[in-house]
């Protein structure tokens, strides 16, 4: 996952997007008619609500946000956290390794990592210069290295070697902030939790669901729009169409099953055929980012990643 301040730099990107590629969007209407609550909607004010389409009531915004998570969850059925991990402590080492590279680079790099120190009591104890050379491939290794060694220590110190269930304490970790902490709290405890990584900040931007830009301000807002017990699927199904579908800098718009629910159609590709080129992961036919995916995903036609240098 991508920190917050990737995420602004590429939001303010898309904000920059020349008028030409808002005028883009209405040469090509999309298959269906965007929803008519929307259209048919009251005199438009001035200016847009934040964080709604103009026009669109409280309760319209709702059924919107709801609606398009519904159809995320028939495109996604197999959704599920992108890092591999056997327990809560190698879950939290991994999302904060995941800052600023792939869940693949992750993915790739903490099967020796967690060969050599399978608990918090071996990482703590470990030595630095041999963490960094196992964590070299996922960038910003000494930092990294600094955060899981303190946060093993931390874990072994203060919480028994245990990860703690709890976000006042989690985020009291070493190189753990809120985003992590409730991958951390979704992922391995079933305790509900909105991740706002890089992804889910541009989608619902573009979704028009809010206009905040402040990460804790965002999962404050859109947590008011969807019931707690959908948090953590609804963070899988953004994160995983903002990693497949609707892309940063080129969206798959003519290939995205979401497009007439959508206010930013047409921000990116709107052919079908050049679309559908730029699907990635088990929508393009690719593999997947875990070397150990469920199933539900291999069922799915999904394929495991490979290990690192495998090609
Ligand atoms: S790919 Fe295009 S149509 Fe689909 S959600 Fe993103 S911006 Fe909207």
């Amino acid at each position: 996952m991508k920190t917050a301040k990737t995420a602004a730099a590429k939001t303010a990107a898309v904000k920059k997007a020349p008028a030409k590629k808002a005028a883009s969007a209405k040469k090509a209407a999309p298959a269906k008619a965007v929803p008519a609550k929307a259209a048919s909607g009251k005199a438009a004010p001035a200016k847009a609500v934040a964080g709604k389409r103009a026009g669109e009531s409280r309760t319209a915004l709702v059924r919107r946000a709801r609606r398009i998570d519904r159809e995320l969850a028939e495109v996604y059925p197999y959704a599920h956290p992108e890092l591999d991990f056997d327990n809560p402590f190698q879950l939290v080492v991994a999302t904060v390794l995941s800052a600023q590279t792939t869940d693949l680079r992750v993915n790739q790099t903490t099967p020796a990592l967690f060969a050599k120190y399978p608990t918090p009591e071996d990482l703590a104890a470990a030595n630095p210069e041999e963490v960094e050379e196992i964590l070299r491939p996922t960038g910003f290794f000494r930092a990294k290295t600094r955060s899981v060694i303190g946060l093993s220590k931390a874990l072994a110190e203060d919480f028994g070697g245990e990860v703690p269930g709890k976000l006042e304490d989690l985020v009291k970790l070493p190189g753990v902030g809120r985003k992590t902490a409730f991958v951390v709290l979704g992922n391995a405890f079933g305790r509900p939790g909105i991740t706002v990584d890089t992804h889910f900040q541009r989608l619902v931007r573009r979704w028009e669901w809010t206009a905040e830009t402040d990460p804790d301000k965002i999962e404050a807002a859109i947590g008011a729009l969807f019931p707690k017990s959908d948090w953590t699927d609804l963070s899988h199904h953004v994160i995983w169409h903002g990693r497949r579908i609707c892309h940063a800098r080129k969206p798959a718009c003519g290939a995205c099953p979401i497009a007439p629910l959508c206010p930013a159609y047409g921000e990116g590709e709107t052919d079908p055929e050049k679309a559908k080129k730029l699907l990635k992961y088990e929508k393009g036919g690719f593999p997947g980012q875990r070397l150990k995916p469920p199933q539900s995903y291999l069922d799915a036609g999904g394929k495991a990643a490979p290990p690192l240098g495998a090609g």
